[in-house]
């Protein structure tokens, strides 16, 4: 028996879901389904979105309602225009089997005429942001004395942008024998509110642990100069060829900057703000879903309600001023059981804001080592040869030109052929990349860690043949010792690549290796060696691993050691009390800080008791914001270098 039509969903339904992909429900839905369908209860849900809570809610709705009839007995209030159109297609994809279904959405900023037509044709379930549902109300364009089940979803989103007394409004035209199903990612004391006056003996369920993340997710934090961090945006993008991710910026004009500053560069990148028309937004958003866009910049307010799939990193550019920001902004990857990966660019000063977020998302951030220009490049290499390897050939049309490109192309082997395509565009990387920084500010934390790494009397070189040279490991080693008659025992590790190669040597062979080397030729080819530094990245300070450049450290395996102080200072604050970036609260909240974070910790398993977080109006209040020390050191250091655009 499929695992939906064991919890009890209709025949329709089960079609319906089996043909999304759902195979099996989520933990949430395993246990909402079940609870729900008994149709009479009450429900407090504690869930992130991206756990599969619309279905969680939208199985059972669609089974319960009776489509044969033209009432409308569902009422769903979502707090943005984004969720409750997404809401919509999803319900509507549940009752794709389902004769006379009519779900209709509801939200401001498009025509209320329409909308009031589509209910009048009979809408049995209403899908609706609060202010809009409150002025159809008034109109009498909606009638609601039939609903039998009113949803809240994100519900701390609706108080935190003031739609409190619409709710109050919208509920209270509802009848009073309704079931009223809320879901919401945090459990402030209004919401409890809500809860007491709306619902009986509501059932309680939390999906993951309160306030905590999606275990999915890998945090990582960048400590960089703050004059660097547009590129280290930019080296995260390049080191990542498939990246599809979210760009959090604190301020409309700082997202409009970042998204032009990508565009120009060459990436397929687009700015979401409320500076935007309707329109305008509606339109980036239909670029990134359909993956025009690589890079969608926005702001926390006009992120609300985002979802989209497959999102495999949210970047924070700068760190949210309310820290219960950064687990709604991380929330839009890892979703529906998928990886995901959440990265903070930030400078030296805000390692303790990171400590502080690990304390709320209970889970701890890797100090991560930016990739090198050189890493880019290699990334890059690769993801090009395999976008080669699976590029489909339109036979028909490049047909009529293939005898004259094998003409042209006739004297070259195979292999001089495969360098040559990739190299048209491989080129352009490394040009880009040569003589790129280390953009990895210096934290003790970091010296510390690269010099545990180094190994003593080895230098690491680079030489920029390999594979591809029809070389392996110990014919290199046998090439290296013949041309500078170092002997072999002298090379102690080579590590081969397609197109260069590195080489591990003790350090007094390494100069002579370089001097006898400064003319050598391979095949008709000029070789280069280089020295990468102390082997394993000793060298922490002059760590620039770029093409050409000075290539202090190495490249290899340490990059990817992680680590770090994780221990120490992990900031004051705690539970209830306001945890805002903005300004030095801790010495005040430092005490009760603390022992909300018992709180919270005790009563993460049940009660809904915690203490409310504040919210703040982020959006409204960011003009001023841009004037802030991390707007302003900003603004003034975008590089405006342009990046090859991609031919693939
Ligand atoms: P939500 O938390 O409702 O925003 O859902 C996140 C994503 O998970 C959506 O794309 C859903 O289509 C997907 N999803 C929900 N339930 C399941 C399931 N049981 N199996 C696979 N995907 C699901």
């Amino acid at each position: 028996m499929n695992k939906f039509e064991a919890l009890g969903l209709n025949d329709a339904i089960v079609r319906a879901v089996t043909e999304l992909g759902f195979e099996a429900p989520t933990p949430i839905q395993e246990k909402t389904i079940p609870a729900l369908l008994t149709g009479n209860t009450d429900l407090v849900a504690l869930a992130q979105t991206g756990t599969g809570k619309t279905a969680a809610f939208g199985l059972p709705l669609t089974s319960l309602v009776d489509f044969t009839s033209r009432d409308t007995q569902a009422v769903i209030i979502c707090p943005t225009r984004e969720l409750c159109m997404q809401i919509t297609r999803d319900l509507q994809s549940y009752t794709k089997y389902i004769k006379d279904a009519n779900i209709v959405a509801i939200y401001g900023g498009a025509s209320i005429d329409t909308q009031s037509r589509e209910i009048k044709r009979g809408a049995q379930i209403v899908v609706a942001t609060p202010g809009r549902l409150n002025d159809m109300i008034d109109r009498r364009r909606v009638n609601l004395s039939n609903v039998r089940f009113a949803v809240l979803d994100e519900a701390d989103e609706m108080l935190n942008m003031g739609f409190k007394e619409d709710l109050d409004t919208i509920l209270s035209q509802t009848p009073e024998e309704k079931n009223t199903w809320l879901f919401s990612a945090t459990m402030p004391d209004e919401v409890l509110r809500i809860s007491k006056n709306y619902m009986t003996n509501p059932v309680e369920i939390t999906a993951g642990t309160k306030n905590s993340g999606n275990d999915n997710i890998e945090h990582i934090y960048y400590c960089v100069h703050a004059r660097d961090k547009y590129a280290a945006l930019k080296r995260i993008a390049d080191s990542n060829p498939d990246i599809f991710a979210i760009v959090f910026c604190r301020t409309r004009m700082e997202t409009q900057e970042i998204a032009d500053s990508l565009i120009k560069d060459g990436y397929g990148a687009d700015a979401l703000h409320g500076d935007l028309s309707q329109a305008q937004r509606d339109h980036v958003m239909k670029r990134y879903r359909s993956r025009s866009l690589q890079m969608l910049v926005a702001t926390d307010v006009a992120a609300r309600g985002i979802d989209v799939d497959n999102v495999t990193h949210v970047i924070n550019y700068n760190l949210p001023d309310e820290i219960e920001n950064y687990t709604h902004r991380s929330g839009r990857t890892a979703r529906a059981g998928k990886l995901g990966i959440s990265i903070a660019i930030i400078n030296m000063k805000e390692v303790g804001k990171i400590r502080i977020i690990e304390r709320i998302i209970k889970k701890k951030f890797i100090a991560g080592v930016l990739p090198t220009g050189f890493e880019a490049c290699e990334k890059q290499l690769f993801s090009l040869v395999k976008k080669i390897h699976n590029v489909e050939v339109q036979e028909s049309a490049i047909e009529q030109y293939m005898p004259k490109i094998y003409d042209e192309l006739k004297d070259l082997s195979k292999e001089d052929i495969i360098k040559r395509f990739v190299s048209t565009e491989f080129n352009r990387f490394l040009n880009y990349y040569k003589n790129a920084p280390d953009l990895n500010a210096k934290t003790g934390a970091g010296r510390e860690e690269r010099q545990s790494f180094s190994t003593p009397g080895i230098t690491k070189l680079f030489i920029n043949i390999g594979e591809m040279d029809k070389l392996d490991a110990s014919s290199m080693k046998e090439y290296i010792a013949e041309v500078s008659g170092v002997d072999m025992n002298m090379i102690t590790n080579i590590d081969v690549k397609s197109s260069f190669s590195f080489i591990e040597v003790k350090t007094e062979a390494a100069e002579i290796i370089q001097g006898t080397f400064k003319n050598a030729r391979y095949n008709d080819r000029n070789v280069r060696i280089e020295s990468r530094g102390a082997a394993g990245g000793g060298e922490g300070r002059s760590r620039e691993r770029s093409f050409g450049g000075n290539r202090g450290g190495s490249g290899g395996g340490e990059r990817r050691s992680f680590g770090g102080d994780r221990g120490g200072n992990r900031g004051g604050y705690g539970g209830g009390e306001r945890r805002s970036f903005g300004g030095d609260r801790r010495s005040s909240g430092g005490d009760r800080s603390e022992r909300g974070g018992e709180r919270r910790e005790r009563s993460s398993e049940r009660s809904f008791s915690e203490r409310k977080p504040s919210f703040s109006d982020r959006e409204r209040s960011s003009s001023s914001r841009s004037e802030s020390p991390a707007g302003g050191e900003r603004k003034s250091n975008f590089s405006r270098e342009k990046r090859p655009r991609k031919q693939f």
